[in-house]
């Protein structure tokens, strides 16, 4: 490997977040998602180290979903938006996947099928994304649940809007709604995201669908992973390539944004907005060198960034420098940039290595 820019990718702080699961949900069993790659994790690694700790998958596509097979994963897994046509449907059989169902004509073509699958009907309890009205929902059921040769049970799944806010009572509405049905309904059932998991124990039903938490990051705004009791699983890092002194009123990087307001160090780091680190953070984001906090000065250019180095005179070319990850949350630098961890992983580029450690 030449340039320094990796994602450490931490197996055992995986299974403390899906111990950690385990401990908040103990009579569910947990579907995780390992969707986007797995969150930028890497799919199949994430699928290797769980496969034997959780009792399902959950990815967006059938080619997610194909990765995994390929690579040898047995784990049942899960098609969150179904299936997008009908061609994929005796792969999804061949294969042994399951699939969500949200719209009237997935309903037909999988009846007319006649393929032995497992399909999880999905109700819109008001996120108003995907899913059956609640009204068409229990008819929709009991003729997916009378044919002979889809697979029992059909569970009823639902996703929750607003789980992140622990205040917000449209969680509590959409319950209400979930519920109902569920009493007209006698089936399986899932609900929580991690959020509903941490914060709504009401939502935990027999399903849980971990995601974020699954990867050592909080889903609420106002927390970062050790309050949640979660480890972070990846450690963006790159190194200094560059240290020199300016003088005063140096102008630093494009558009010269930044000016040095005394005579100091520079350090310039090899990551930047094509790995995958946000272009938005402004000035002032921190950055850990050596494991100490500098901050970022400057715009982030597509292969590098600046740090000022007034605080560590010794950094020199060669030395580590942290993104994120275990000392320096993720939660931090989303919140800083105007984005969400969600969003900083998944944009995690092809070109940055993963390199997996226990
Ligand atoms: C992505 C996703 C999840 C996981 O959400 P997190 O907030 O990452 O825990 C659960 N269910 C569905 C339907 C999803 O699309």
């Amino acid at each position: 490997m030449t340039r320094p820019t990796q994602a450490i990718i931490y197996s055992s702080a995986l299974r403390a977040n899906v111990q950690r699961i385990r401990e908040l949900a103990p009579q569910q069993k947990v579907i995780a998602v390992l969707k986007a790659d797995g969150y930028g994790h890497g799919a199949v690694r994430v699928a290797n180290v769980l496969a034997t700790l959780v009792d399902a998958f959950a990815v967006c596509s059938l080619d997610e979903a194909l990765v995994l097979r390929h690579a040898g994963i047995t784990t049942p897994i899960l098609l969150l938006e179904g299936f997008f046509s009908v061609d994929e449907l005796p792969i999804i059989a061949a294969q042994q996947l399951e699939t969500v169902v949200h719209t009237q004509w997935q309903i037909e073509h999988i009846l007319a099928s006649q393929l032995p699958v497992k399909v999880w009907l999905k109700v819109d309890t008001g996120m108003h994304r995907l899913g059956f009205l609640p009204e068409e929902t229990e008819a929709i059921w009991k003729r997916l649940n009378q044919c002979d040769t889809l697979l029992k049970p059909v569970p009823l799944m639902s996703h929750l809007s607003c789980a992140d806010e622990r205040q917000n009572k449209t969680t509590i509405e959409q319950l209400s709604v979930f519920n109902e049905l569920l009493r007209r309904i006698s089936t399986e059932a899932s609900f929580a995201n991690s959020a509903g998991i941490l914060a709504w124990q009401a939502t935990h039903c027999d399903w849980v669908r971990p995601g974020i938490m699954l990867y050592g990051v909080s889903p609420f705004p106002d927390t970062v992973a050790k309050d949640e009791g979660l480890q972070s699983v990846m450690q963006l890092q790159s190194a200094l390539i560059s240290v020199k002194q300016y003088r005063k009123g140096d102008s630093i990087g494009y558009g010269a944004t930044w000016r040095c307001p005394q005579s100091m160090p520079v350090g310039v780091v090899a990551v930047g907005y094509a790995d995958g680190y946000p272009r938005h953070a402004p000035s002032g984001t921190p950055v850990l060198v050596n494991g100490r906090r500098v901050p970022l000065i400057g715009r982030v250019s597509m292969d590098m960034l600046a740090v000022d180095l007034r605080s560590q005179p010794n950094a020199k070319v060669g030395d580590v420098v942290v993104l994120w990850g275990r000392n320096l949350p993720i939660e931090e630098i989303a919140t800083l940039a105007g984005t969400i961890p969600y969003q900083l992983l998944c944009n995690v580029s092809q070109r940055v290595p993963r390199i997996e450690r226990t």
